[in-house]
């Protein structure tokens, strides 16, 4: 049988590329998929919900429907993030423009933990898979302050709770991809193919990741499979912090 039968998951992002490569390879586990996202006009999740993991209002909705619906919650990634535009010198970051993306990279990993480990208790244990990225690692380069401090912050807001849940049953991990082929990163380099290419002349691999790639990391993490694993800075980059 499948290797997340039985388990009910929530996913942020589930319209994404990440996001939905996780929700398909999930369910195709045995998983039922709540997928959220900003609208919910997508597929392949069991039901998709709308919701701005920035609010604590839709996030408290969004979590209690899972439970209301499926009665139980084992797995929460919370996927969902934005990139703000590349190549901004924090001298020229609007504090509005750095709110925004703390808010829906890092207070909604909060709110999510906040009010969905309780029903992971609930459930006699479950796993939270926050999405942080390299750039939480490493300097990225990318003069993208705001990214780059609100995943830097999830990371250790992942290793926190992990610590401080070690022993009752939820797992607390923050997985690091690299650069992921997906509609956020073709947005990135879009006005500037140049750069894709610098980024990869350090990319030991030398591509960028499938969205299919961070999705079976994520897969492993919600999965017993990894029932030791905690509290860990979980890097699938290709080798480029290791470099
Ligand atoms: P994506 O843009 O394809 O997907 C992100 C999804 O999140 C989108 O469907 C978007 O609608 C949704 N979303 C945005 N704001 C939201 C909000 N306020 N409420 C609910 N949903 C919201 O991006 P992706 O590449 O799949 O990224 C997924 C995660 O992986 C993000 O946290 C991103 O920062 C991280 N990440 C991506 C890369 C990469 O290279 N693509 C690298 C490292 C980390």
């Amino acid at each position: 049988s499948g290797r997340l039968e039985g388990k009910v998951c929530v996913i942020t992002g589930a319209a994404g590329g990440i996001g939905a490569e996780s929700a398909a390879l999930f369910r195709a586990e045995g998983a039922t998929v709540v997928g959220v996202d900003l609208q919910d006009d997508f597929e392949g999740v069991d039901l998709a919900l709308a919701a701005d993991v920035a609010s604590e209002d839709a996030v408290i909705g969004f979590l209690q429907r899972t439970v209301a619906e499926y009665g139980r919650l084992d797995v929460l990634f919370n996927n969902a993030g934005i990139s703000p535009d590349d190549d901004v010198s924090v001298l020229d970051t609007t504090l509005e423009a750095w709110q925004r993306v703390q808010d829906v990279n890092l207070r909604s990993v909060f709110l999510c933990c906040k009010h969905g480990i309780p029903l992971l208790l609930e459930s006699g244990g479950g796993s939270v898979i926050n999405t942080a990225s390299f750039v939480a690692v490493m300097g990225a380069a990318t003069s993208q302050i705001s990214y780059t401090a609100s995943k830097g912050a999830v990371l250790s807001l992942s290793r926190e709770l992990g610590v401080e849940f070690a022993r009752r049953g939820v797992r607390v991990n923050a997985l690091c991809p690299g650069p992921v082929d997906t509609p956020l990163l073709r947005e990135l380099y879009a006005s500037d193919p140049a750069k894709a290419a610098r980024r990869l002349i350090h990319l030991p691999m030398g591509r960028f990741a499938a969205a299919r790639e961070i999705a079976s990391a994520a897969l492993f993490l919600a999965s017993d499979e990894s029932s030791y694993v905690t509290a860990s800075t979980f890097m699938v980059d290709g080798g480029l912090s290791g470099a």
